[in-house]
């Protein structure tokens, strides 16, 4: 069992009260390339004032957050274009290059750091799925395209 974990200072109140909470249900509007999503999470765990009640976004909190909001805008998750470039036989600056997007950007979408626009979220499933569409964008020839 790990040991209790040690309250932190609350920013708010002052009083050393901030723990880990789980709340069961929770409901936060975010906002995605212009337009708000009502994103509800089961089990959202955060820190929390005992004193005050004031809410932390932690690094787990605020990832939770942002994958609920991808659920919620219907986008690619991280690890789906990191399998669908490497289903191709791509390397990062293979597709970056294809898509005319920067190596950096790639990397951004495909550890989560950022979310891509939804504009470049159906480009990417157009890219992903049709052989024709890489062809006519001079993407290289695929290995898994090669083997059919
Ligand atoms: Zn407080």
């Amino acid at each position: 069992m790990s040991p209790a974990p040690r309250p932190r200072k609350c920013m708010y109140c002052r009083e050393n009260r901030v723990l880990p909470t789980v709340l069961s249900s929770h409901v936060e509007d975010m906002e995605h390339d212009g337009r708000e999503f009502s994103v509800e999470l089961q089990d959202f765990r955060v820190l929390k004032c005992q004193n005050c009640g004031e809410m932390v976004i932690d690094d787990a909190a605020s990832e939770a957050l942002t994958q609920a909001l991808r659920a919620a805008a219907g986008l690619l998750a991280p690890d789906e274009i990191r399998r669908s470039r490497e289903a191709l036989g791509y390397t990062q600056r293979e597709l970056a290059d294809s898509l005319r997007i920067s190596m950096y950007t790639l990397s951004r979408w495909e550890t989560g750091a950022q979310i891509q626009q939804r504009a470049m979220d159906a480009f990417l499933r157009v890219f992903f799925a049709s052989a024709e569409t890489r062809h006519l964008l001079g993407a290289p020839r695929s290995e898994h395209a090669a083997r059919r």
